[in-house]
Order: structure tokens, then C-alpha cells, then sequence
């Protein structure tokens, strides 16, 4: 038996298989072939139906976000038939006589290597595209489909790292358990791991090879471990405490269809969040009141291309409709920093959280915004949707997403499409936009409090960084001061003010913001029970007077 500590994201007790998820699965092996005129047309038939691929993407970004950014597909098309890209390919192969797609790699490497050293921006900007083009071919020479299974049982998936797009690609019914080597509590794939309800690991210093991939685990959220191949003992005692975890959920279970009231009479709203329409099930199972964020740039991390209208139509839809007049809080695509879309072709910045991203992205270009806006708003005919915009800093932006809002409501009456009218609140997860959250109020319908990003931004503290947990302090009197204050506000102003990052959830606080009359926590769905359980044992007033 051998344990690893790491530091946990969510608790409980995982037990079952390893499996060990390395991303450079695409990694090439060199390999010596005899055939090196079938070796190319390999190469030939890959690169046509990469033009196929491409020229589909073409088509659908021209109709959706027009001619302007569909053609980064045209500059790919151009790619594939570059001379000299072609005639390293074909040089290696021959001269080396090895395999079409470490021909394909090298030279994708090489040519971007080449490109990055360039003092043109323009053709720096083109490394990206050669190593982009490489991959297609090598994905399709690999005959990949686009999802690839990590597992086929239930397992505890042990990876370097996991960016979100990844988190939110696997298949959740095969993961008992995420533990990874490196990444931060705070992260979004954290926030993911919490939002499915299972334990998670990160910054584990474990080995990634045969002495832990296919052997027993045993993940312990509670204490940050992971045990491999553990012996009977450690085995029969964690079993027990995992039967018992099991025991008081369905202790909880019986708190279901209880309203949110405290002894003495105050009301909560207790809404959940998600990134996924698979999420609803758990959204039911454990009674929420409503979904107070739902992640909706998980829906773009998810694909390989921008989704269109109708299908993201049908997601708003789906979600309205299965939570049948209860509020489902939609937040607008919060892309950029740690959550980054291969097809958005976002430039390297040196400070992404500082930098291009959210309503950022979407008020630079409308035309993504707008496809979005327009799902949303048509969606809002069958149910009761709200739509939230994220890292919002001043009034400015605000009059630009109503203009914005307008000219959509104006093209949909001009088309005769039907759409209701949702409310519209915005997410105050920057220190700005809580300093000027009583001229805020007055715009908006309600807000919504982002302590993760609050939190990051107040304190100077990258929440991506691990060496920083132990700084990053959202229990810090600045953010609890900024919530009581944006609290205040906004029922100055009449509207409502939730809290839907992660401190949300945090059960030694329910208490105090129950005193702050904060009118919503929206957390992830398995902690929804756990809090009512506190709010109905609370007497706000006897708090007050004990801790104020
Ligand atoms: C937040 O910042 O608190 C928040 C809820 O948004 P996200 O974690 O997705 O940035
Ligand atoms: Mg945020």
C-alpha cells in the first residue's frame, strides 16, 4: 500500500480502479515503415478530409459569425496545400522512412518553432494555425472520434492536470474520483468536481505510470488522500465510513420538499449550480429551489466549434422546461483566463484573469453575444430564465448590453419570432462593480455575488496558482465587508442579491449571511441539503445578538 497526500476539493469516500489520463495520447510514436508510397497516400486522404472538416467549419462560421472570422478556416484550407509544409512531410517519410504522423508532427513542431520566432505579428500569430492543422491531421490519421472514452468502468481518473474544456468531457458516470498532480482548489475544474458531487484531489504529488494506472484506490476528500492498492485493513474501515457518508445523505433525503426558513422566520432562496444539462438530474434529486448559475460556457467547451442558435436553444429550453416555472438563472459566456475555447483563436496574454475575457469577449463581438442573447431570450418563452452577465466592472457596460439586448428584441419582433421577457442581473465578482453596487442596482434586476473571482481580484491572488492557496482567503474581512455592502445595496434599490461562488456553500458562514440578509446561495447540487439543514436549526435574531 502506498498514500500520496494531496489537497481536497470535495469530500466523501471514492474507491475503485485507477486510471491514469495522459493527455498526449496524440503523443506520436516514431515508427520504421516498408511502404512509403502507402505511407503517403495515408497522408494524402488525411489532409482531403481535413479540407472537408474545414470547409464545413467554414461554412458554418461564415452563416454564424461572418465572413470575418470564418476565414481563420480558409487560412487553415491554405495551409494544408503550403509547398513547403507538404514537401517536409513527404521529405521526412521518404528520407527517413517512418510514419506519416511523426512526419506530420515534426513538422508541425518545426514550422511553428519557426513561425514563434518571427518578428512579424501577423505570422507569429500563424504558429498557432500550423500546430492547429497538425493536430487535425494527426486526430483523424488516428482515426480518433471527437470525444475519446478515457474509461470504460467506474474509475478514480488520476491526471497531470485537467483543463476544463477536458473536465467537462469526460464521462461522468465512469469517474468515482478526480486526483491530479498539479492544480488549485479554486480552479474551475474544482468547482466541477464539486458540482458532480464526488471526491476530488488536486496537487497530489503522485507518479503517473504503471505502479498506480489499473490498481486499487481508495480517494479520502475528507483527509486529501489517496491510498494505492491499499492493504485489508485500510480497505474494510474506509468501506465502513463510505456506508455511512451514504447513510446521512439519505438522512438529508428526508429534508427534501422542507421550505428554507429559519427558526425564526427568515427565508432563503437555495438555488444550485451547474455547467451541463445532465446536471438537472442532480438539480432535482437533491430539491432546489431553482438554478441560480448555470456555467452556459461549459456548452461552448464542450464542442469543437461555436454552437449554433438552435442548438443552444434547445439546451435554455430543456433546462426552463424541466424546472417547470422555478428560476433558472442562465449566466452569459464567461470564456477566457483558465476556460479557453480552441476556436475563439484568442492571442497569448500575459495576464489572462486580467485580460480578455467574459462580457469582455462577448461586447467586442456582438455577433457571438448576440446568437447567445437570442437563444436565451427565445428560450425564455417557456419558462421562467434569467439571464446573468459576468465580470461586470461599471454602468458603461451595462448600457452597452442594453443596447446590445435592444437591437436583438428588435430583429426578433422584425422576424415575427416569439420570445419572453427574462430578468436580467449581473454577477459582482469585481471589487469595481461592489464599490459601485448601489448605481448598479438601479440597472439590473438582481445580483449575484462571485466570491471566487471576488476574492481572486480584492486580494491580488491568482486562484489558478496553487503556491497561493494558502493566501487566497475568501473568509478575508475585505470580501465579507464587500458582500454585506453589495447586500445593502441592492435592497436599497428593491432587487435581490445572492451569492453564487464557492463560498456560497461554505457551512460556517450560512449564519453570518443569513445576518447579512443575503437572499440567495446558490451552490453545487449535493451541498443543497446540508444547507437547509442548517438554515431550518437557525435563529438569525439569537446570531446577531451573539455575534454582531
Ligand atoms: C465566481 O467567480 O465566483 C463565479 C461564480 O464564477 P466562476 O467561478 O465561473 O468564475
Ligand atoms: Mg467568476
Amino acid at each position: 500500500m502506498r498514500i500520496y497526500n494531496g489537497k481536497s476539493v470535495f469530500s466523501g469516500i471514492a474507491i475503485g480502479k485507477i486510471c491514469v489520463y495522459k493527455k498526449d495520447e496524440q503523443q506520436v510514436k516514431r515508427v520504421k515503415i516498408s511502404d512509403i508510397e502507402e505511407e503517403l497516400a495515408r497522408f494524402a486522404a488525411a489532409k482531403e478530409e481535413a479540407a472537408r472538416q474545414l470547409q464545413e467549419l467554414y461554412n458554418k462560421a461564415l452563416k454564424e459569425v461572418g465572413e470575418a472570422n470564418a476565414t481563420i478556416f480558409e487560412v487553415h484550407q491554405m495551409m494544408l496545400e503550403d509547398v513547403d509544409y507538404n514537401e517536409s512531410v513527404e521529405n521526412i517519410v521518404r528520407s527517413q522512412e517512418v510514419n506519416v504522423e511523426y512526419a506530420v508532427a515534426a513538422t508541425g513542431d518545426n514550422f511553428s518553432r519557426m513561425f514563434a520566432a518571427m518578428d512579424d505579428d501577423y505570422m507569429r500569430e500563424r504558429a498557432a494555425d500550423v500546430r492547429d492543422i497538425s493536430e487535425r491531421i494527426l486526430t483523424i490519421l488516428n482515426g480518433d472520434g471527437e470525444h475519446r472514452a478515457v474509461t470504460e468502468e467506474p474509475s478514480i481518473i488520476v491526471a497531470d492536470d485537467l483543463a476544463p474544456s477536458e473536465t467537462v468531457q469526460l464521462d461522468k458516470d465512469m469517474v468515482l474520483s478526480f486526483v491530479t498532480v498539479h492544480g488549485s482548489t479554486n480552479s474551475h475544474t474544482a468547482i466541477l468536481a464539486r458540482m458532480m458531487g464526488i471526491p476530488a484531489l488536486v496537487n497530489t504529488a503522485l507518479p503517473m505510470d504503471e505502479t498506480v494506472d489499473g490498481k486499487l484506490g481508495i480517494v479520502d476528500g475528507g483527509t486529501g488522500r489517496i491510498y494505492v492498492d491499499p492493504d485489508e485493513k485500510i480497505l474494510a474501515e474506509m468501506t465502513k465510513r463510505q456506508q455511512e457518508e451514504l447513510k446521512k445523505k439519505e438522512l438529508l433525503q428526508t429534508l427534501k420538499g422542507r421550505e428554507n426558513v429559519t427558526l425564526d422566520g427568515q427565508k432563503v432562496m437555495l438555488y444550485a449550480n451547474i455547467g451541463n444539462i445532465k446536471d438537472l438530474a442532480m438539480v432535482m434529486q437533491n430539491d432546489a429551489e431553482g438554478i441560480g448559475l448555470f456555467r452556459s460556457e461549459f456548452i461552448y467547451l464542450e464542442k469543437e466549434d461555436y454552437p449554433t442558435e438552435e442548438e443552444q436553444f434547445q439546451i435554455y429550453k430543456q433546462a426552463a422546461e424541466t424546472m417547470a416555472g422555478k428560476r433558472v438563472i442562465i449566466r452569459t459566456l464567461d470564456i477566457g483566463a483558465d476556460k479557453q475555447c480552441d476556436y475563439f483563436e484568442m492571442e497569448h496574454e500575459e495576464n489572462p484573469a486580467l485580460g480578455y475575457r467574459a462580457i469582455r469577449i462577448c461586447l467586442t463581438r456582438p455577433e457571438v453575444f448576440k446568437t447567445q442573447l437570442r437563444a436565451l431570450f427565445r428560450a425564455s418563452a417557456f419558462g421562467k430564465i434569467a439571464i446573468m452577465y459576468p465580470m461586470i466592472t461599471s454602468i458603461k457596460e451595462i448600457r452597452r448590453i442594453q443596447e446590445i439586448v435592444s437591437e436583438v428584441k428588435a430583429e426578433l419582433d422584425a422576424q415575427k419570432t416569439p420570445y419572453g421577457e427574462p430578468e436580467q442581473g449581473i454577477m459582482i465578482e469585481t471589487p469595481a462593480a461592489a464599490l459601485v453596487s448601489d448605481l448598479l442596482a438601479r440597472e439590473v434586476d438582481f445580483f449575484s455575488i462571485g466570491t471566487n473571482d471576488l476574492t481572486q481580484y480584492t486580494l491580488a491572488v491568482d486562484r489558478q496558482n496553487p503556491k497561493l492557496d494558502e493566501f487566497y482567503d475568501p473568509h478575508h474581512p475585505a470580501i465579507l465587508r464587500m458582500i454585506a455592502m453589495v447586500v445593502e445595496n441592492a435592497h436599497k434599490a428593491g432587487i435581490w442579491a445572492g451569492i453564487c461562488g464557492e463560498l456560497g456553500a461554505d457551512q460556517t458562514l450560512t449564519g453570518e449571511f443569513l445576518a447579512m440578509g443575503v437572499d440567495e446561495l446558490s451552490v453545487a447540487p449535493g451541498s443543497i441539503l446540508p444547507i437547509r439543514k442548517i438554515v431550518l436549526e437557525t435563529n438569525v435574531g439569537e446570531y446577531k445578538a451573539r455575534h454582531h
